[in-house]
């Protein structure tokens, strides 16, 4: 099949089998997690000398471990394995990520200062002599340099440091945390709280290196044997109007991917400026066994970048990603909603949805007219399958732009019973969000995605 026909032909759905891949839901991940945080307090306990219910060594031990523990359910969550990314959804397991460092953050300060303090107290010794004795302790200076990496990758993490750093140094920076874990780990195994406790280290040693397997396996390896095996390359490129061009991507056994339409993959365009950086696109149409379709806003250096790559450059993707797929339905009928270049997963899913098209509506919010994406495409795939499409442009400030319940009620038939799909601004989502649940949805029933990290 040529290039053209792929385009003119909306984008024939691959013939990948759906949903083969393994997913775990996050109540499971939640359950498995918090089970592992219970036994690790059972171990500070067993450890603790008696009373058990509240003494310094207790706090210190419970904290230390939990956070050894947490450090590793961090980074398995952000391993990028299939059954996490497809189950839980990369937008959740980002949540989850922020959440855990800060308390990971926290339970690292209050073990440094619990144990200090059991140690003065222990010893009957002023704080300070505490604090260098304690110093000394197997690992421990090795650990506390690693404490204040991970105390600046914290702060550089906190929202309104990061906003003000270029993602490529936020990111780089962020890697520190394995340096600031390597650094950690010989005073988790030889330190007080493992010491004794031959197959418990052992056990300990397992955890870490199945998280850190977890990554190199998927992190590392699963890009590297894609491009091995699809050989990806840019086809050519679209100008699509409104400051975005679509990619198209030409590879080999692309249904052995089995990404399905609402996904999105981490592309990195093996150019001389652009290899550095890996970024997040969805596909904006369902995959085809030979072809991928991104479409690319052009927002800063690294977007700039992308549109001008020539044909015949080579693409590593990591993926496929995202869990705002088909599996995600329980209701009757769906309301696809994309804001912006949030049209893109929305444009792909509005395809190959399979639900009758009289349950099927695609709200698309753009700023300006020309700023709308795929309206020919849009407007085929509406009339093919009896689809309900809905533009709202212009200003938000225009009554007929307005997102309430009610306005939502009068546009969309049934939309109680309907799965929504969101991708959007986070201001947008949450208008939405709250609308839809003032609309009566339950809030299972709505599933979204942001383009942010
Ligand atoms: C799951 C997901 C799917 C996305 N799908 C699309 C899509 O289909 N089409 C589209 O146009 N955009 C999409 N984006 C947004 C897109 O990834 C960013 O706009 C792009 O990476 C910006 O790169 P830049 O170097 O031009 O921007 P910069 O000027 O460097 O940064 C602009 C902003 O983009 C974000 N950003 C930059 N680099 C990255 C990165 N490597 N990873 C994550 N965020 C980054 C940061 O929030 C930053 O503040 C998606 C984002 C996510 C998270």
């Amino acid at each position: 099949m040529s290039t053209k026909a792929y385009r003119r032909s909306g984008f024939a759905r691959s013939d990948a089998p759906a949903g083969t891949a393994m997913s775990v839901s996050p109540a499971m991940v939640l359950w498995l997690v918090m089970a592992g945080a219970g036994a690790v307090v059972a171990l500070a306990v067993i450890k603790a000398p008696l009373p058990v219910f509240f003494n310094l060594p207790l706090l210190a031990h419970t904290s230390g471990l939990l956070a050894g523990y947490g450090v590793t359910v961090m980074v398995a969550l952000m391993s990028r394995a299939p059954a996490l990314e497809r189950g839980v959804g990369a937008d959740r397991l980002a949540r989850w990520h922020g959440l855990g460092g800060r308390a990971i953050f926290a339970l690292i300060l209050i073990h440094g200062v619990a144990a200090t303090a059991a140690w003065s107290t222990g010893q009957r010794i002023p704080i300070w002599a505490a604090t260098v004795e304690v110093l000394h302790m197997p690992g421990l200076v090795a650990a506390t340099a690693g404490t204040l990496l991970f105390l600046s990758v914290g702060y550089i993490s906190a929202r309104n440091v990061r906003r003000k750093l270029k993602y490529e140094t936020w990111h780089f920076l962020h890697l520190l945390t394995y340096l600031a874990i390597a650094l950690s780990f010989s005073h988790e195994l030889a330190g007080p709280d493992l010491a004794g406790l031959p197959l418990v280290q052992v056990a300990w040693s397992l955890l870490y290196t199945f998280s850190f397997g977890l990554v190199l396996r998927y992190r590392v390896l699963a890009p590297l044997t894609q491009l091995w095996r699809h050989g990806l390359r840019v086809d050519h490129v679209i100008n699509e109007g409104g400051g975005a061009a679509s990619i198209i991507l030409r590879g080999r056994h692309l249904h052995e991917l089995h990404a399905e339409s609402g996904q999105f993959f981490r592309w990195r365009f093996l150019t001389e400026t652009l290899w550095r950086s890996s970024h997040p696109f969805s596909l904006s149409a369902p995959p085809h066994e030979q072809f991928l379709r991104i479409t690319v806003k052009a927002i800063g250096d690294g977007t700039r970048l992308i549109h001008a790559v020539k044909p015949g450059t080579r693409v590593l993707a990591a993926g496929p990603y995202g869990a705002m797929t088909n599996d995600r339905r329980l209701g009757r009928g769906v309301l696809l909603i994309g804001g912006g270049v949030g049209i893109t997963p929305m444009r792909a899913l509005f395809e190959t949805l399979p639900v009758p098209g009289s349950t099927l509506t695609l709200l698309y919010r753009s700023s300006a007219p020309g700023e709308i994406l795929f309206r020919d495409e849009l407007e085929h795939i509406a009339q093919r399958r009896g689809a309900q499409l809905i533009f709202l442009t212009g200003r938000s400030s225009d009554p007929r732009n307005a997102i309430t319940a009610q306005s939502l009620q009068q546009m969309v038939p049934g939309l109680a019973s309907r799965d929504v799909y969101i991708c959007a601004s986070p201001r947008f989502s949450a208008a939405l969000t709250a609308a839809l649940i003032q609309a009566g949805l339950p809030r299972r029933q709505i599933h979204q995605e942001e383009f942010n990290f």
